[in-house]
C-alpha cells in the first residue's frame, strides 16, 4: 500500500516526470482545468481568499511590478470593473475615504497639483454635462459672498422645480434653464434657503415688476 509518506516520497524523486506526464493530460484534456473550476467554484474562491490574505505583501509586489510592466493596462481593467460594477466601486471609496481621511485628501491634493491639465479637461467635461448643477453651485456662491443666511441644496431646487412644474414662478411659462429667484432678496436680508426660492425664466428674473410682485408678496405674509 502507498503510506502518505512513500507517496510524498515518490513525488519528491519524480517531481520534472509528474510535471511532464500533467502538462500532457492537460494538452489531451484541454477543458479539465475549466470543468474542475466549475464545479468546485466556492471551494476555489476560499482558497484563493486565504492565499490573497496570508500573501498581501506578495501580492502587492507583483501588481506593482505587473503594473510598470503593463502601464494603462491594469488602470483599463480597473475602470471597466468600475463601469460594472458601480455601486460597489462608490462603496469601496467611500469605506477607504472613511477609514484614512486625511491620507486621501492629502493625494487628492497632491494628484491635483501634479496632474493640473488633466484635472482641467475633467472639470470642464463635468461642468458641461452638469449645467444645472453648475447654476445651482454658481447661485450658492453669489449667496454665501452676500453672506446670506440659510442652505440650499441641489435636491432643494430638483424638488421646487417638481414642485412648480418647471413654470416660471411670476410669467407661468413652462421651460429649462430656470433661475432661482429669492423671492426677498438677498440684498433686503432674504434668506438662500428652500421657503424663499422659487423658480424664474431670466426675463422675469431681471425685471422691475417682479420686485414689485415681490413686494407685494412679502407684505401679504406680514
Ligand atoms: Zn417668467
Amino acid at each position: 500500500m502507498l503510506t502518505p509518506t512513500r507517496g510524498a516520497n515518490y513525488r519528491a524523486g519524480n517531481r520534472e516526470r509528474l510535471r511532464l506526464e500533467a502538462a500532457q493530460y492537460r494538452r489531451y484534456n484541454p477543458d479539465v482545468g475549466a470543468r474542475y473550476r466549475a464545479t468546485h467554484k466556492a471551494g476555489l474562491k476560499k482558497s484563493q481568499r486565504k492565499w490573497y490574505i496570508a500573501n498581501a505583501e506578495k501580492r502587492k509586489a507583483y501588481s506593482a511590478w505587473y503594473r510598470t510592466q503593463h502601464p494603462g493596462k491594469a488602470s483599463a481593467v480597473s475602470a471597466r470593473w468600475r463601469a460594472e460594477h458601480a455601486e460597489e466601486a462608490r462603496e469601496r471609496s467611500r469605506q477607504r475615504y472613511a477609514a484614512d481621511r486625511k491620507g486621501q485628501v492629502a493625494r487628492a491634493r497632491k494628484w491635483r497639483e501634479e496632474n493640473p491639465d488633466t484635472l482641467k479637461a475633467t472639470l470642464a467635461r463635468y461642468r458641461a454635462n452638469h449645467p444645472e448643477e453648475m447654476r445651482v453651485r454658481a447661485q450658492a456662491a453669489r449667496a454665501r459672498k452676500s453672506s446670506a443666511s440659510g442652505t440650499y441644496t441641489f435636491d432643494e431646487w430638483t424638488a421646487c422645480l417638481a414642485l412648480w412644474d418647471n413654470c416660471c414662478a411670476y410669467c407661468g411659462r413652462k421651460m429649462k434653464g430656470l433661475t432661482q429667484d429669492h423671492v426677498v432678496p438677498l440684498s433686503k436680508g432674504g434668506w438662500h434657503c428652500g421657503l424663499n426660492v422659487v423658480p424664474a425664466c431670466k426675463p422675469c428674473n431681471s425685471q422691475k415688476g417682479v420686485s414689485m410682485l415681490r413686494e407685494w408678496l412679502t407684505m401679504e405674509g406680514e
